[in-house]
């Protein structure tokens, strides 16, 4: 066993860091690039887990510093997960206080962007400073899809670590091995994921994301009229809500009750203001209250606004390899369809339809994504997208 065993098909990034982690190239600033699903953050937190490793061999998963590092609790190591659609510069502020204090340890002080391409322009200059000058035991671990994705002022100050998409086989041989999935699942996951880890162990173990999947594909062939394709938009902005719902509704309670009881009320009580025993809190502890409840209102709002508009994300995705997978059959490549378990409706759609407009289509869910992502009327713009989709 091994801190890299998650890291599927990743052979010299694997290399890259544990050279590192023995002492060779290494530097305060790292940038873990790589297409969404290729395992970016897993191979930060495996570095970092590497260099806390106490072990004569870096990163050999079983000692105390691989173990809590991995488990999220290593004194040493901070993760950072943008939850809302950016980190701002507070935030940014905050951590780079953080990471200009000594680590409690021997080792070395290691902070990890997640989603790194969300920090807000405000907050990358913060964090430029803290780059540019590094305390001497802090390491930095950026991850990003793509260096475009970063300011290139901190690219600049980095090492690059670039993750490709990890081959389908050894995905399939993962989701077997690790999440004891039988094999015609772990195949039909990985390679309806296209190499996207997560996406394959969501669809290899959860029955309700395949379903999801199920119906998005069903939609091209569906669209028969008008009235069709409004009734497809409408289904699907409600599986997308009733999907974000479901991932946000339990996180967001369980942290409104541990807030209140923070400030000193039973989770069961209503409304903020009144101490333990019934006691009303001072009228400053009130607001302190109040305000901390409203921050943390606005954070939800935003990491709602996210889930879903990932969730937008995943079904547009599902679709467009619908339609690539339309267009591979086209143009007779010899590229094997991803979706092959969908093979009768791809032909029918194939033979009766020119590549031009499957290209097309493949354009108008593009558009829908921009649109989306600049916070349009998600059920306008999935009722124009269906209808050009209709349209060819
Ligand atoms: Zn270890």
């Amino acid at each position: 066993m091994s801190v890299f065993d998650e890291l599927i098909g990743q052979q010299r990034v694997v290399e890259t860091v544990l050279d590192a982690a023995r002492g060779t190239g290494m530097t305060h600033a790292w940038l873990f690039t790589g297409p969404p699903g290729s395992g970016r953050s897993v191979a930060a937190r495996a570095f970092a887990a590497a260099l806390q490793c106490t072990a004569d061999e870096p990163g050999c998963g079983v000692c105390a510093g691989c173990h809590t590092v991995l488990a999220g609790t290593h004194a040493d190591v901070e993760f950072v997960r943008p939850q809302g659609l950016s980190l701002g510069v507070k935030e940014a502020r905050e951590l780079v206080s953080r990471a200009a204090l000594s680590p409690s340890g021997a080792g070395w002080h290691v902070l990890v962007i997640e989603d790194a391409d969300r920090l807000t322009e405000g907050a990358a200059n913060v964090l430029l400073k803290a780059i540019e000058e590094p305390a001497a035991r802090t390491i930095w671990l950026l991850c990003v899809p793509s260096a475009q994705d970063l300011v290139v002022t901190i690219r600049s100050r980095c090492r690059v670590v670039a993750l490709r998409t990890p081959p389908i086989d050894a995905v399939a041989t993962m989701l077997q091995s690790r999440d004891g999935v039988d094999e015609a699942t772990a195949t039909f996951a990985a390679r309806v994921s296209a190499g996207h880890i997560g996406r394959a162990r969501r669809l290899a173990t959860d029955k309700a994301a395949r379903d999801r999947r199920a119906a998005v594909l069903r939609i091209p062939s569906a669209l028969s009229d008008v009235g069709a394709c409004l009734e497809a938009a409408d289904e699907l902005v409600k599986s997308v809500n009733a999907e974000a719902t479901e991932l946000t509704t339990e996180l967001d309670e369980a942290e409104t009750a541990s807030l209140r009881e923070a400030f000193g009320e039973g989770a069961s009580a209503t409304g903020l203001g009144r101490g333990q025993g019934g006691a009303a809190l001072t009228r400053g502890a009130s607001r302190a209250a109040s305000s901390a409840l409203k921050e943390l209102e606005g954070r939800q709002k935003s990491r709602a606004t996210r889930t879903s508009r990932d969730a937008f994300d995943r079904a547009l995705t599902d679709l467009a390899g619908f339609y690539r997978d339309v267009l591979v059959l086209q143009l007779n490549s010899n590229i094997e369809v991803a979706n092959a378990d969908r093979e009768a409706e791809l032909r029918a759609l194939a033979g009766n339809s020119a590549p031009e407009s499957t290209l097309r289509r493949l354009d108008a869910i593009l558009a829908c994504r921009e649109l989306l992502d600049a916070n349009a009327n998600p059920l306008l713009a999935l009722e124009s997208l269906m209808v050009q989709l209709r349209a060819g």
